[in-house]
């Protein structure tokens, strides 16, 4: 299944001064429903099913979201990334499918209470919705996680550190002490992808990165323009392609090492 990473739009409510994506300021146009769906629809016919992951910004605070997620399910696999600033309980009542859509939400304690958060995150998995939780690897709030983890060890909740656009110089020792007790295929490959000169890599061929106007590309580091999912442009790449770049990006799953 191919995928693809969509930021629906760049407007939060939180202001993580780590975060180089947000914006506090509404947007003038937005992308309609109709124009969406179209984008999408396309996708699907010449594609089929793909796994759509979407991101932002917050897309929850996106208008008409409740509409747009169950259109969108319809087509494709759903992963949204959220700060759970929204109230859960207008998934069931906008009757979102647990079905295909997964909820991967983000722990950010300047902006919300241990308790909050994990109560909400909990009547999220009541509700029945495929879900995690992650936080940003970012120094500026490193210190408190190894006591963060230990509460949410205790409901049976697992946190996973999560490294953000390239950037890998957060508190290492506070990041690996955690990943080694959960560490998975991906970051063994992500270990030796980071050590090796270049790999061949299947970003581009199986998975593309969307910003908020359309514009697709070949991941969050490689910028070479892939079409524009609103006008109908887009097309995945034929061929994978060779990157010499050091990768610390979760898409670096798509690289295969094992080929060189
Ligand atoms: S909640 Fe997410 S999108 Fe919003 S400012 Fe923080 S990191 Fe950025
Ligand atoms: S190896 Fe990393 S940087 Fe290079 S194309 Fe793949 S995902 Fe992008």
């Amino acid at each position: 299944m191919k995928s693809i990473a969509w930021d629906i739009w760049l407007y939060c409510n939180y202001d993580c001064k780590f975060c180089n994506t947000k914006t506090k300021i509404l947007p003038d146009k937005i992308k309609s429903i109709s124009e969406i769906l179209n984008a999408w629809q396309n996708i699907h016919e010449r594609y089929g099913r793909c796994k759509i992951y979407i991101t932002g910004g917050e897309p929850f605070l996106y208008p008409n979201i409740f509409e747009i997620i169950k259109k969108i399910d319809a087509l494709h696999d759903v992963h949204i990334t959220t700060n759970l600033s929204f109230e859960i309980d207008m998934l069931v009542s906008n009757k979102i499918s647990n079905k295909n859509i997964f909820i991967n939400t983000t722990f950010h304690p300047f902006y919300v209470s241990l308790d909050t958060f994990l109560s909400k995150f909990i009547e999220l998995q009541k509700s029945g919705y495929q879900s995690s939780v992650s936080y940003m690897c970012d120094d500026l709030q490193m210190s408190e996680l190894l006591n963060y983890k230990k509460v949410f060890d205790s409901y049976g909740i697992n946190i996973t550190p999560s490294v953000y656009n390239g950037n890998n110089n957060s508190n290492n020792a506070v990041k690996h002490f955690i990943m080694s007790d959960d560490i998975t295929c991906d970051d063994v490959k992500k270990d030796s992808i980071i050590n090796s000169t270049f790999n061949y890599c299947d970003a581009g061929k199986c998975y593309a990165c969307v910003n908020d106007s359309g514009d697709a590309f070949v991941c969050s580091v490689r910028r070479e323009k892939l079409g524009n999912i609103f006008d109908n442009t887009f097309r995945f790449l034929e061929n994978t392609i060779e990157c010499h770049n050091k990768c610390f990006l979760l898409e670096n799953k798509y690289s295969q090492k094992d080929i060189l």
